[in-house]
């Protein structure tokens, strides 16, 4: 067998023709951006899609994490987790606020409710948790602590699309949830984003954040940023969004070939389906024990890369070693054992639409010695 590349993910790409036929229309109305019709179109499909009454795309998935902390007239300090992209934290240093890094859950990948009260300090406002791997967080003990302390939350849900818990959308808990649609994730727009609110009110006013803070032609209501996006981006995403279901189960199909393999490896971990979650299975990590697979994570990592398979350590290095903020008291190792021992066990599988039983074979015989 060929022994060709087969990388981490693919982009879920649209049926060329039918995009072209979207750009002719786009041509000959010659409205290229500024909510024009595909715009509009994709946020009303992407809304019921999704099971939320309220959406605004944005250009991708870190100015709506910046916008919803503005929104949010967010200062201080805000919790949040060093498990994560790094584009988490950024958003919080973009608009001058502290993070203060809090461990997480060796089970979820996720925040560790447990530990959010002690790091609440008199400059806390709010706490940004990421529902990583698409895992959701404990949303339930989430909304009791900020209940309790008067804070905000916003969820970075970059790797959630879809992900339901008993029936329910997980981007209705919290304040706001913002969304990716890199090329990467398992829904695109090339580049994209989303940012999920209650209320009509709340709509309206992001809407006029991410186009400058107009409120009309002559009306500027607020220092607002551009991330509008683009009519051949929408377009892009009204075809993506006819096919994400059947990407999504074939992602579904590949977990259950990993797992079944992979239990019975000894030293190699993963994550199990939730119950009552509906996920989306945007990545499939594995967790190296050195010590019982016989191998360190390393190892591993540039073995499988040898056989031309490329796993990825998604999230090594943790953001809180990173020169911004490695000198914050919160990103000391000491304070966050069970991000530094995740960051330093995973690996995640190559994982998309595309992974035919030839690649999985491969992938596995390459993990397998
Ligand atoms: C991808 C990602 C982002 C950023 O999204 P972009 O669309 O690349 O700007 C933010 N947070 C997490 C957790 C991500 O994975």
């Amino acid at each position: 067998m060929e022994n060709k590349l087969i990388t981490v993910t693919s982009p879920l790409l649209p049926n060329l023709e039918e995009y072209q036929t979207l750009l002719k229309e786009i041509w000959d109305s010659k409205w290229i951006t500024n909510n024009g019709s595909f715009h509009k179109q994709l946020e009303k499909e992407l809304a019921a899609y999704l099971k939320v009454p309220y959406l605004s795309l944005f250009t991708n998935g870190t100015l709506p994490l910046i916008t919803a902390l503005q929104a949010l007239r967010i200062t201080g300090e805000v919790i949040t987790t060093p498990y994560s992209f790094v584009a988490t934290t950024h958003s919080l240093w973009w608009n001058g606020i502290k993070p203060v890094f809090v461990d997480i859950d060796p089970a979820t990948g996720n925040i560790d409710p447990d530990k959010i009260e002690t790091a609440i300090t008199p400059k806390t406002t709010a706490i940004m948790p990421v529902h990583v791997y698409g895992k959701p967080c404990d949303t339930q003990r989430i909304q009791e602590i900020v209940d309790k302390y008067g804070l905000k939350i916003i969820y970075d849900a970059a790797h959630a699309f879809g992900v339901e818990v008993n029936g329910e959308s997980i981007l209705k808990a919290g304040d706001m949830s913002t969304l990716s649609f890199h090329a990467t994730k398992v829904y695109n727009t090339i580049e994209g984003g989303a940012l999920v609110m209650h209320d009509e009110q709340t709509k309206k006013r992001i809407d006029y954040l991410k186009n400058f803070g107009f409120a009309g032609e002559t009306e500027v209501v607020a220092p607002g940023i551009n991330s509008k996006m683009d009519e051949m981006r929408a377009a892009y995403g009204l075809l993506n969004l006819k096919q994400v279901d059947a990407a999504i189960e074939a992602r579904h199909q590949m977990a259950i070939k990993y797992r079944e393999v992979l239990r019975s490896i000894d030293g190699i971990t993963f994550m199990d389906d939730m119950p009552g979650v509906k996920h989306n299975y945007s990545y499939f990590p594995i967790f190296i024990d050195a010590e019982k697979y016989g191998m360190t994570r390393d190892e591993l990592y540039f073995k499988m890369k040898e056989k031309n398979v490329l796993g990825r350590r998604y999230f090594y290095p943790l953001i809180s070693t990173f020169t911004t903020y490695r000198r914050l008291e919160s990103s000391q190792p000491e304070n966050l054992p069970n991000a530094h021992k995740m960051a330093e066990s995973v690996i995640c599988l190559p994982m998309h639409h595309k992974l035919t039983q030839e690649h999985v074979e491969r992938i596995l015989n390459s993990i397998i010695y």
